[in-house]
């Protein structure tokens, strides 16, 4: 690291500008918009300030002296952009007399770099490539404005005018920095980002203890969270800020590890799924693991594959912390039938093909056997089964009795968006075979048409066998 990021009080004195042009007028943004004064030795003469506002105009003072022999006393840093030969000198001026300063695009001339900027009022964010790639430094910067709550400034804000106050009143530090990890973590902090600040200060005015209310143990909370079908970067932004406050993530077997890697590094990790060949804790102690991380002050996080509510038991978890009355919030995640569809381009609902989509799950070929297959005749219906590998045979056999085509077209996606991914497609007929073909790990079967139109079925060359199509063709006449 060559260069330190460090903030610089521009309300100190002014900035000195030296160039022309849009590379200029470029910087003369930036400045303005830190609330600078600027000194602006135009060299060409040409103080072009339109499209800038009047308090921004009124903060310009157009120098027409040599920037070389001007006073620079009191100056704050020197910036030059589209300056040429004039920059270097005046850079080297600068240096001289130890005022910061960069010259745009030439590392070399220059004492600092400006970084690319997440500026969120009070909450700034600068991120440097020591001057190497703006572009990746950009790219940073996009990352993290995803990540931000776009009220993170007003929290800042929040935060330092009550800091005094709670200061007095909570002298030692450990437990103020404890008060305010509960503000903004809890309900208060959730007022302000929701931009419900009259509330917030409400709320934060009434708390008559603030010591007992930074000990207070009984304000943890559980958020379920979806984690995708695998692929870390199909996470949503809420569900990555979950992961990164989080305490303690309680797991599925179904969470790949690239995602638990995305927890806060010292939150505590614990599986409670089904391991193989095991049946797991079962769902009552996963309910009492999350009440009792709850009720000790813990920020809980339940990670479930794909989306917490589609064959995630879901339900019953927030049902349960309901009624040991505990906080709890449910953050959606791309059901694993969602993310194998996208991966392997099955358009679900392809216009005219097919105008509706059944989310099934057939565990056991007893489950599949309950599975009231005469609702999914309609051959203008997507079906997508969950949990149905090892009942693939029963699954045929009841499609084929509930009358679709031994010919309809059926793909196999296992690991769906995970680097190990496997995709078989076919038709109906050859479905068990088709599973046995993924090996080891959770898959999706879609029948339907549409299977035809999607990226694995283009490249395998299915074979339709004309036995079958014949047959289709008489009950299509009958
Ligand atoms: N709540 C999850 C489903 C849990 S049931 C969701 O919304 O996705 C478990 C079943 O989900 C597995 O048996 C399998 O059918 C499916 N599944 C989960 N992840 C998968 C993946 N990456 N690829 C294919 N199928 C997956």
């Amino acid at each position: 690291m060559r260069f330190l990021p460090v903030f610089l009080d521009l309300q100190a004195g002014p900035v000195v500008l030296v160039g022309q042009g849009e590379s200029a007028r470029a910087k003369l943004r930036l400045l303005l918009a830190a609330e600078a004064r600027v000194r602006w030795f135009a060299i060409d003469g040409q103080y072009d300030v339109s499209g800038f506002d009047d308090t921004s105009v009124a903060r310009i003072e157009h120098a027409t002296s040599d920037p070389l022999t001007a006073d620079l006393s009191h100056v704050v840093a020197v910036v030059c952009a589209g300056a040429g030969d004039t920059g270097h000198a005046m850079a080297a001026r600068a240096r001289s007399l130890g005022i910061p300063v960069n010259v745009m695009d030439e590392v070399s001339h220059s004492t600092f770099i400006f970084p690319a900027i997440v500026d969120r009022g009070d909450v700034v964010v600068a991120v440097g490539t020591g001057g190497a790639s703006p572009v990746v430094a950009r790219r940073v910067r996009e990352r993290i404005e995803a990540m931000l709550p776009a009220r993170i400034g007003d929290l800042a804000g929040f935060v330092g005018r009550w800091r005094d106050t709670i200061k007095t009143k909570l002298p030692d530090m450990p437990l103020r920095r404890l008060f305010w990890e509960r503000v903004i973590d809890g309900p208060i902090g959730a007022d302000v980002l929701a931009g419900r600040i009259a509330q917030a200060d409400q709320a934060l005015a009434s708390i008559s203890n603030p010591a007992s209310f930074a000990r207070n143990i009984g304000s943890g909370f559980v958020t379920l969270v979806g984690a995708g079908p695998g692929d870390p970067d199909l996470l949503t932004v809420k569900a990555l800020r979950a992961l990164q406050d989080a305490d303690v993530v309680f797991y599925d077997d179904l969470v790949s590890p690239e995602i638990l890697d995305r927890a806060r590094r010292d939150a505590a990790r614990v599986p409670v799924g089904r391991r193989v060949g095991k049946p797991g804790i079962g769902q009552d102690a996963i309910h009492r693991l999350l009440i009792d991380a709850a009720q000790s002050g813990k920020r809980a996080v339940r990670l479930k594959g794909g989306d917490p509510f589609i064959f995630g038991r879901g339900g019953e978890e927030i049902a349960a912390l309901r009624v040991a009355g505990v906080a709890y919030s449910v953050i959606p995640g791309i059901t694993a039938g969602l993310g194998a569809a996208a991966e392997s381009e099955v358009p679900l609902t392809y216009r005219q093909e097919a105008l509706r989509i059944t989310f099934l799950t057939a565990h056991k070929a007893k489950d599949a056997g309950n599975v009231d297959w005469s609702a999914l005749t309609d051959t203008k219906m997507t079906v997508v089964v969950y949990m149905g590998i090892t009942a693939a045979a029963t699954i045929r056999a009841g499609l084929l009795k509930a009358g679709r085509s031994p010919q309809t077209p059926v793909g196999v996606f296992a690991r769906a968006t995970r680097r190990d991914a496997k995709s078989v497609v076919g038709v109906l007929r050859d479905l068990p075979a088709l599973a046995e073909q993924v090996e080891s790990g959770p898959a999706i079967l879609i029948i339907g048409d549409v299977v035809a139109r999607s990226a694995p079925w283009r490249n395998a060359n299915v074979q339709t066998d004309p036995d079958d199509l014949i047959s289709e063709l008489l009950r299509a006449a009958e």
